[in-house]
């Protein structure tokens, strides 16, 4: 079934674009963070960023550095939050790959809830060693 992203892509609802090429698209978040918040979006719809195709992917870096810029300079914000919440379990609502950016100002209020915590004696190790037998 296509994904709601899918259907504003497909021009079935309406979407407030900042720009849409080959294989990326940004639009405005409905329900911002913060004014100016962005949904960067493949035009392949694949729930996860590890189902996307190698050309989508190779073209990430170059379309969410132009993007953080770009809400940097429309918003006047002097940094951004840049998250993707890749599966259910992580917060993903629509599942279609996407990444929000959205603009930060001192002292905004807006910091999220990322509690760290600290690895037990040895965990850090093992961890490390699972992660880099897992590295594909
Ligand atoms: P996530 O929880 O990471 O899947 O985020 C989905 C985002 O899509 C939410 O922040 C929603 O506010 C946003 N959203 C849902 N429907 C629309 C829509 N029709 N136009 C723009 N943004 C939308």
């Amino acid at each position: 079934m296509p994904s709601i992203f899918s259907k504003i892509l497909a021009g079935q609802i309406p979407g407030q674009f900042v720009f849409r090429d080959e294989l990326w698209a940004a639009l405005l978040d409905i329900r911002p963070v913060a004014p100016g918040h962005v949904l960067l979006i493949p035009l392949h719809e694949g729930q996860h960023l590890s189902d996307l195709p190698p050309v989508t992917l190779a073209a990430l870096g170059d379309r969410l550095a132009r993007l953080t810029a770009t809400v940097k300079a429309a918003s006047g914000a002097p940094a951004v939050n840049v998250v993707v919440n890749d599966g259910p379990a992580a917060g993903q609502e629509v599942p279609h790959a996407h990444l929000h950016i959205w603009p930060r100002f001192p002292d905004d209020g807006k910091g999220f809830a990322w509690p760290h915590t600290a690895y037990a004696e040895g965990e850090l190790a093992t961890w490390a060693v699972q992660l880099r037998s897992a590295w594909r």
